[in-house]
């Protein structure tokens, strides 16, 4: 399972370069070109799966077991205070890189210079009757 238009298919492939921090037999983490904070690492599985909803069990779980491994190793070798996990699926969820992949994002507190990231939405109550409305549609 590759694909010859996939960026990260061809860093699996070593056809163009990364920095890698780990890897084994179903996935590789590396460096993100475009930090969001100081130490943002990427987790893909070898195979090419366009995306959460197409990825199968066996990658997806390799790839979150990465993914943890790497988090466990920013908050030690890094000092981050917390680590985001983020997967986007589908433009409408930022995707960019159509080959599944997790974002590993350290988090340091009071630390701009490393990391200014904001939550992307402005947490207030939901109506119930809608939450309840969505809860019943997921249901059905
Ligand atoms: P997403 O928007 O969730 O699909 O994430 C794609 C991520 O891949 C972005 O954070 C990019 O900065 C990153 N990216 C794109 N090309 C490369 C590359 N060649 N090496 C490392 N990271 C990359
Ligand atoms: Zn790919």
């Amino acid at each position: 399972m590759t694909d010859p238009d996939c960026i990260f298919c061809k860093i699996v492939a070593g056809e163009i370069p990364s920095t890698q921090v780990d890897a084994d037999e179903h996935t590789i983490a590396f460096m993100d070109i475009a930090p969001a904070t100081r130490g943002h690492v990427l987790v893909i599985p070898r195979r090419h799966q366009p995306d959460l909803l197409a990825v199968d069990d066996e990658d997806l779980t390799a790839s979150t077991l990465m993914a943890k491994r790497v988090a466990l190793r920013v908050v030690d070798k890094l000092g981050a205070d917390g680590v985001n996990l983020l997967n986007c699926c589908g433009s409408a969820a930022w995707q960019t890189v159509f080959h599944y992949h997790v974002h590993v994002i350290p988090r340091y507190l009071d630390d701009p210079a490393r990391d200014a990231l904001k939550l992307p939405w402005i947490p207030t109550p939901g109506d119930p009757a809608e939450i309840a409305a969505a809860a019943t549609q997921l249901n059905g």
